[in-house]
């Protein structure tokens, strides 16, 4: 079992990542022990998801953050594979188009959380309004500065009506980041996945961190906590928050609910006696 408490930011610490090391194995002794970790974990989650949907009580968020590389994308691709898809919805917010410039900048996180009865992940998410957005001075400190506790209210609204958030931050190394650009240039496979921003970002990195820090303090609540999840390693990273999301939906606790009562009528009608 992997100690999850660990990772977990209690609301009101101060955060500061140096205290989490990327490169953890979480507790977990080996790759083999950790795939099949994950593997058990996704049959158990596939069985809690059929019901979260059959119930329709409840929807599941998971925010996926993390600087470019850290593998928000490897993580859908392996910790979600086996679910039922038609239960499923992910998207990815990049930079915000005119159109949603226009609105207010949560609006069109809003506007794709799931439905009950659904797991949504989002890739990328509003907390890019604190992170990306301060970094580059987007808009002026007094207006990014607001948007936690905006963002504590919206997630606190969300989990009133029915929706359980738990939010991610993959957490890797400047050092690993770097090896996994330079893969990205050396596997012809994988040069689509460049661009020159995550070069320029990388720039950035100290005050990409001090962004995370705030986030990671200011914004995990008891309904809506942040974790750091060790993410230098993939199967580490795949196990934690295969981990994280069944604990969630066992929270959740989902029921299938009754069906007909006149079951014996049913058979009848089907000739079954
Ligand atoms: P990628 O995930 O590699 O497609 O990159 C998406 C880019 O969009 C990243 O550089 C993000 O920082 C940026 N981005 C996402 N949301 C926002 C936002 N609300 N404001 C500014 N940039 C954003
Ligand atoms: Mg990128």
């Amino acid at each position: 079992m992997i100690d999850i408490d660990s990772i977990r930011i209690k609301p009101g610490t101060e955060v500061s990542l140096d205290t989490f090391d990327p490169q953890s194995k979480a507790g977990i002794s080996s790759k083999d022990a950790g795939v099949e970790l994950a593997e058990g974990n996704l049959e158990k989650t596939e069985e809690l998801q059929s019901k979260l949907w059959a119930e329709k009580k409840h929807a599941l968020v998971l925010v996926l953050q993390g600087m470019d590389t850290a593998g928000k994308d490897g993580t859908i691709r392996k910790v979600l594979s086996g679910l039922n898809p038609t239960g499923v919805v992910v998207w990815s917010f990049g930079k915000p188009n005119q159109e949603e410039l226009d609105h207010d900048y949560l609006q069109r996180i809003h506007d794709k959380l799931p439905q009950r009865g659904r797991i949504g992940v989002l890739n990328r998410s509003h907390y890019e309004d604190v992170l990306a957005v301060r970094v580059h001075d987007l808009v002026p400190e007094p207006t990014w500065s607001r948007r936690y506790r905006h963002i504590n209210e919206f997630e606190r609204m969300l989990t009133d009506e029915g929706t359980k958030i738990i939010k991610c931050f993959l957490h890797i190394s400047p050092e690993e980041q770097l090896e996994r650009l330079r893969e990205r240039i050396e596997e012809p496979g994988k040069n689509w996945k460049l661009s020159d921003a995550d070069f320029h970002e990388r720039k950035f990195w100290p005050a990409y961190t001090d962004a995370f820090e705030a986030v990671l303090t200011r914004c995990s609540t008891d309904h809506a906590p942040w974790h750091v999840v060790p993410a230098n390693r993939k199967w580490v990273r795949n196990a934690v928050i295969s981990q994280i999301l069944l604990d969630a939906l066992v929270e959740l606790d989902p029921q299938y609910p009754e069906g007909p009562n006149d079951l014996d009528e049913l058979r009848q009608l089907a000739d079954l006696d």
